[in-house]
């Protein structure tokens, strides 16, 4: 397997074989992300891409159920590539029970509903989309993808993009990871971010939901507007006061949330909304002092 540069993943794909399609992020925009900007983005050449499952499928076969296909946006991918790689990986890997990758909301919209049942069909079954927010200002402030064709009349073009590329996913059987991001709207815009996340997570009704915390990357454009000032972290006890909000008002019909991402200071696992309780429960506990907190050190990227 070859990989070229920093290879990134979500958690729950720690054990499964990642295949790098694409090269970078079609994007590469976002104002704090620093993951991609190295490379340029580009197709990986098919030929490449194949002797790479063939090796994989040699050395882990049968013991390979889950892949992960890379890199940061990578349903961008055309049809004529997806059509050759999907079943290439059910041929090499016999075990293989998920296909996955990231998708920004325009990714998915520019596919026809038709070309995603034919995705799903193939072996395609769960999308990563990160909105971060749902917090339109926010969203607009973090750069969060181009704007979609389809919703461009929108106010709130953003926040009813990812709604609607989350139906479009979903209703062609492949399923949706949403992922927040703490701290995005910085202390300015702290609770319409937790509040309109909540929102938005309630309104693209995924099945997998995760919260990471943000952290702000030296030589990134928003590590620049924090250096003047123009963007400030929440601290500790405003992250969590977020993260109360957002599980106290996230409605999915039946989530799995997750914040066991190396970048949040506390560990939660439970179903949104059925655990919900016990999860506030939980934060308020983290906010008396009542549970020890992630330490600086052991938080990550
Ligand atoms: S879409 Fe994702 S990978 Fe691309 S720049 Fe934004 S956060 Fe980074």
């Amino acid at each position: 397997m070859r990989y070229e540069g920093k290879l990134y993943r979500p958690p729950s794909e720690a054990h499964s074989y990642i295949l790098q399609a694409t090269i970078g992020c079609s994007w590469n925009n976002c104002t704090y992300c620093d993951m991609y900007r190295e490379k340029v983005f580009r197709l990986r050449g098919i030929a490449d891409v194949l002797d790479d499952v063939a090796e994989a499928g040699r050395r882990f076969g049968p013991r390979v159920e889950k892949v992960f296909v890379a890199d940061g946006d990578a349903l961008v991918m055309p049809m004529d590539h997806w059509r050759v790689i999907l079943p290439a990986l059910a041929a090499a890997f016999p075990g293989l029970r998920q296909v996955s990758c990231y998708a920004m909301a325009s990714n998915v919209l520019e596919k026809t509903p038709g070309e995603l049942e034919e995705l799903r069909r193939s072996g395609l079954t769960l999308v990563y989309m990160g909105p971060e927010s749902g917090d339109e200002t926010t969203l607009r402030r973090l750069a969060k993808q181009p704007r979609p064709a389809e919703v461009s009349r929108s106010a709130a073009y953003l926040y009813d993009a990812h709604v609607a590329a989350s139906a479009r996913a979903r209703a062609s059987g492949i399923a949706v990871s949403a992922i927040f991001l703490l701290g995005a709207g910085g202390v300015a815009r702290t609770v319409e971010h937790a509040r309109e996340s909540a929102r938005l997570a309630t309104d693209m009704n995924p099945e997998f939901l995760a919260a990471l915390t943000l952290t702000v990357v030296p030589g990134t454009p928003i590590a620049r507007t924090a250096s003047h000032q123009g963007f400030v972290l929440p601290g500790a006890a405003g992250l969590l006061t977020e993260l109360r909000t957002f599980v106290g008002e996230a409605r999915p019909t039946d989530a799995l949330f997750r914040t066991n991402h190396a970048s949040n200071y506390l560990p939660l696992a439970g179903r949104l909304p059925g655990d919900a309780d016990r999860m506030v429960r939980a934060i308020d506990a983290a906010l008396a002092g009542n549970v020890p907190l992630r330490p600086e050190w052991a938080r990550g990227l």
